[in-house]
């Protein structure tokens, strides 16, 4: 397979396109009444104007290029303390607009080409990778820990390998590995169940995404995994009947969506197989009526936009040829994959649910800090980012955060202790499990 992923030389003539105008700083929202907030979480720690932020970050770029700059710790820290959320991306409305996150990436890229980068603490989710396939140092058996319950009261799960069925639940490491996360697999497996789904999962036989790999600059370990799991997609195709991948990981199905398509194979490989969120998936049988919601649950509840189910799934339209305005401008975006109305639909529709937002949402969302790989790099800053999300998220009234990601179950939950708050994170689906009964 061959890899189109670029480098920060690849790259140079976009860097030079950022302006220093600084409007990445804040979340517009042009009203009325028009209102803005703060949108980049290292701008928000560091300091804007430091060398922390987006347009901080593109200048390292320029100097790296042309030789100006080399590997310094600062340097290293600086393009490794960015949650990768994209939020400067929203705001920036000028031609370098598209490819900000893979800036910043491709400089991890070289980072890590060059022995200088990740970060020290970094360093142990590439050697688990090459280890145990996962960030997480997790042995192969633990992978399945959260099918047990399953099993005990005789509903076990489907070993995919060895019976067929058309759906693959993707699972992904962080809601097999990482202990409170674990609720959300759960969850899923148990709305599946009572839907009636015919459903399968990899078990043990299941890799890391590639996400984490791909977030901190190491290609090469992304490419390994990607690879593997791309013929393994395809394998599940022809032999097992797979035409569904779910998952309820945000990061697994960005990368899957998205990354994924860097390859060559990528068309060719997922012919006849929908790659789907949980969330999508259950509000196509909610519209059809086949998923019934028939219990109460009287929570007062606000909704956290994940980057990577939100802004990191736009469509940006970049006028190639030069043919409608000037070659490589930005004509716009398109936000029709973007999960911002369905997961909102879900949560409205619960008997009981009273609904309130935040003041940053959908494209405007403020990360949760968890992303980029900064969770495991500076997990004190991710929680005390998360920490000013659930801040926001209580001065609505709610008393509850939703959202569809693991990381942002763990890191705002982490930030909820931060800040002594009984704010819960719940993922979405865990509502959907409480609110409903067997569906035959
Ligand atoms: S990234 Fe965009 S918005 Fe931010 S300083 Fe550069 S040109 Fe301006
Ligand atoms: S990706 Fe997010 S954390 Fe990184 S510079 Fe942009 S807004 Fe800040």
């Amino acid at each position: 397979m061959n890899w189109d992923i670029p480098s920060l030389e690849e790259l140079e003539d976009i860097v030079w396109k950022c302006t220093a105008c600084g409007n990445c700083k804040v979340a517009y929202k042009f009203g009325p009444p028009p209102s803005f907030g703060e949108i980049c979480p290292a701008g928000v720690e560091f300091g804007f104007d430091g060398n922390m932020a987006s347009k901080g970050k593109i200048a390292f770029a320029r100097g790296i290029l042309d030789g100006e700059l080399e590997w310094t710790e600062e340097f290293v820290e600086a393009i490794y303390k960015c949650t990768v959320c994209a939020g400067c991306q929203n705001q920036c409305e000028l031609d370098h607009k598209p490819f900000i996150p893979e800036i910043i990436e491709a400089m991890r890229r070289k980072a890590v080409k060059d022995g200088a980068g990740p970060m020290p603490t970094q360093k142990v989710i590439a050697q688990s990778m090459r280890s145990f396939n996962n960030p997480y140092q997790g042995p192969r058996r633990v992978r399945t820990e959260w099918t047990r319950p399953f099993k005990k009261v005789k509903k076990p799960i489907k070993n995919i390998m060895k019976e067929p069925a058309p759906i693959l639940f993707y699972v992904g490491c962080t809601g097999a590995y990482n202990a409170p996360a674990r609720v959300i697999p759960t969850a899923t497996a148990s709305v599946f169940q009572k839907m009636g789904l015919d459903f399968g999962i990899l078990g043990e036989n299941e890799i890391c995404c590639g996400s984490t790999a791909m977030r901190l600059g190491d290609a090469d370990e992304f490419i390994r995994v990607a690879e593997q799991n791309l013929e393994s997609f395809k394998k599940l195709h022809e032999e097992q009947g797979v035409n569904t991948i779910v998952t309820s990981c945000a990061g697994c199905y960005r990368a899957i969506k998205k990354d994924y398509k860097l390859s060559d194979e990528y068309e060719s490989v997922l012919n006849g197989i929908e790659v789907i969120h949980t969330t999508d998936l259950l509000y196509r049988y909610f519209k059809e009526g086949k998923l019934n919601f028939t219990k109460e649950l009287p929570w007062k509840v606000t909704y956290h936009d994940p980057c990577h189910t939100g802004r990191h799934l736009n469509d940006f339209n970049i006028d190639k040829d030069g043919s409608v305005q000037w070659k490589g401008s930005y004509l716009g975006k398109e936000e029709a994959q973007c999960l911002y109305d369905v997961p909102r639909e879900m949560l409205k529709a619960i008997p009981g649910i009273q609904f309130t937002e935040m003041e940053r949402i959908r494209d405007n969302s403020y990360c949760c800090g968890g992303g980029g790989g900064v969770m495991t790099g500076f997990g004190d800053w991710a929680a005390k980012n998360a920490g000013y999300r659930i801040q926001e998220g209580m001065m609505t009234g709610a008393e509850k955060m939703v959202s569809i990601c693991p990381f942002c179950h763990y890191n705002l939950n982490e930030g909820a202790k931060r800040v002594n708050s009984d704010m819960r994170l719940y993922d979405l689906v865990e509502l959907l499990d409480m609110v409903t009964e067997d569906q035959g």
